[in-house]
């Protein structure tokens, strides 16, 4: 029967609930547990994929199409297992399903109210991800205790330990212990409070994760217990780690994966963190500077592109580099073309997007790239903006131009497919989640990934016109892959240039901390080499750290 672990979260919000939860996640996965994670999203929308990701952080794709929360990336990223769309559900999917079988009459002529329905609706999409082959369900619950859109959900999670006993449910709350200046003191009392709110809604928690800047004082860790009514070693310190991969590392030594064992009665082995330590060693060794330009749209929001910049550093992590990214705003790049902010970069991403904001700069940034060969790397709106500059300045077409910004282009190089013209609900239009690429032999791509034939996450309308690839093929611009069929253009290269690559997929969703997306790896081998040519002396750093690398890839 799978065990249920429930997080939740008090005090504020951002403390890093949905790492926390995919730390435990990867600790148990290292004890030999199967593990599925899922997020319960309190907010009214059906999915985060019509969220602004300047609010909300970027819209996270799993390979069945689903448009989910970023912690889902942080999720894969740790337990290192591909979800599905059903482990992120949100108040507005509860509710259409619940308002759905209402008009359907399911219902029988009943009142439809908030309990029993919804919360059984919510057990409902819990219970979806239990199974056989599932020994422990982590199940995040979003938003803050305390806020009014979470109750539903808290109400859902407290009957079910009493629906499947009590040894089968483990909650655990996640707070903050802030550090209070003038005093000189971290203070437990927000951690009371929100205990004390946790317990208004019928659940103790059996584990508190304290955040902190610093470590707190086990004094400290005994107060919280006695206040919570919870054994002190189920009191958790993390404070900050300065890196998200120590994270595991830490709660582990804290004891938290043991005491929720004993919680749940999983009896196992310690986990084994050899290859999770090695990972962090690898992470304390990278640091030969390599400077990213990201030409984004949202750059005062880095979690817009949390996966990119996540990708970077797995190759980073890979090469012994220490990604310095340089948030670029779009619309600033045409303005800085002469100057050594862009001169100074060791590659340019250019990443995904929607909406005409910014387009020209991305536009500008491609042609930077390819005219100066500085490494550059195109994800989605990244690979239509190159294509679009290589049409403008190479083939001379005028105007060239993505059918979704200028739609009288004369050249829509980029543009919608026939079938896609008519739908008129937006969302109906969109290539969404895992789709196979067959990669053109002996191309940059396919020795790259170092095979033929792979498979992608895409969210996105507009495709390569196949109608112009003839004249960009005579070009030196290579479509290197193209969907099974051949009729859609998937990868993209510069014959001669030291590394410009596109793909109308997003690479970075499938990227791990120790297998980083193979477009990125090779991305920061050709920034490093840009970056050693142009500094001698990081030469012998950079191949230094190679031969690290290399000795810990045999072990
Ligand atoms: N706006 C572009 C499209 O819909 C690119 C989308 C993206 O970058 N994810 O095709």
């Amino acid at each position: 029967m799978t065990k249920h672990i429930f997080v939740t979260g008090g005090v504020a919000s951002s403390l890093g609930k949905g790492l926390t939860a995919a730390s435990l996640g990867r600790l148990l996965k290292q004890r030999g547990l199967r593990v599925v994670i899922q997020k319960l999203d309190p907010y009214i929308n059906v999915d985060p994929g019509t969220m602004n990701p300047f609010e909300h952080g970027e819209v996270f794709v799993t390979d069945d199409g689903g448009e989910t929360d970023l912690d889902l990336g942080h999720y894969e990223r740790f337990i290192d297992e591909n979800l599905t769309r059903d482990s992120n559900a949100t108040t507005g999917s509860i509710y259409s399903s619940v308002i759905a079988a209402e008009r359907h009459g399911e219902y029988l002529g009943r009142t439809v109210q908030v309990i029993p329905h919804i919360t059984d609706e919510i057990q409902r999409r819990i219970r979806m991800l239990t199974g056989e082959d599932v020994d422990v369900l982590i199940t995040e619950v979003g938003g803050t205790v305390g806020d009014i859109e979470i109750l539903p959900f808290l109400e859902a999670i407290r009957q079910f330990r009493l629906d499947v006993g009590p040894t089968n449910v483990c909650y655990v709350h996640v707070t903050l212990v802030p550090f209070i200046g003038p005093s000189g003191e971290h203070k437990t009392k927000p951690t009371q409070h929100s205990v004390t709110e946790l317990r208004s809604a019928g659940i103790q928690p059996d584990a508190i994760v304290c955040r902190s800047d610093e470590p707190i004082s086990d004094g400290l860790e005994r107060k919280i217990s006695r206040l919570s009514n919870v054994p002190f070693n189920g009191v958790v310190n993390c404070p900050d780690a300065g890196s998200l991969y120590e994270i595991p590392l830490v709660v582990h030594d804290e004891g938290l994966d043991q005491f929720v064992c004993d919680v749940l009665h999983l009896i196992t082995d310690p986990p084994d963190l050899t290859e999770w330590r090695a990972l962090n060693d690898r992470v304390a060794r990278a640091t030969t500077p390599v400077r990213i330009g990201l030409i984004g749209k949202y750059v005062s929001l880095v979690d817009a592109y949390l996966s990119v910049v996540e990708a970077l550093n797995h190759a980073g992590i890979h090469h012994g580099a220490d990604v310095d990214i340089d948030w670029i705003q779009a619309e600033d790049v045409e303005g800085l073309l002469g100057e050594n902010r862009l001169r100074d970069l060791d590659g340019i991403v250019i990443p995904g997007g929607f909406g005409e904001r910014g387009v020209e700069g991305k536009i500008a940034a491609a042609g930077f790239a390819r005219e100066n060969d500085v490494p550059c790397l195109g994800l989605c709106l990244g690979l239509q903006c190159m294509t679009v500059e290589f049409a403008r300045n190479v083939l001379g077409l005028e105007r060239a131009h993505s059918s979704e910004f200028d739609p009288s282009s004369p050249h829509p190089v980029i543009d919608l497919m026939e079938s896609q013209r008519d739908v008129s609900d937006m969302g109906g239009t969109m290539r969404l989640g895992a789709y196979v690429a067959q990669l053109q032999p002996g191309s940059r791509v396919a020795e790259i990934y170092g095979t033929d034939v792979v498979s992608e996450r895409h969210r996105h309308r507009y495709e390569f016109n196949p109608r112009y690839r003839p004249r960009f093929e005579g070009s030196g611009f290579v479509c290197s892959g193209e969907s099974p069929d051949g009729r859609l253009v998937e990868f993209i290269e510069l014959e001669g240039h030291p590394y410009w690559v596109a793909t109308q997929a997003h690479p970075e969703f499938k990227s791990r901390p120790d297998r980083p997306a193979p477009l990125f790896r090779e991305f920061i081998g050709a920034a490093l080499e840009r970056a050693s040519g142009r500094n001698p002396q990081l030469i012998e750093v950079f191949a230094a750290d190679d031969a690290d690398v290399g000795a810990d890839a045999v072990h």
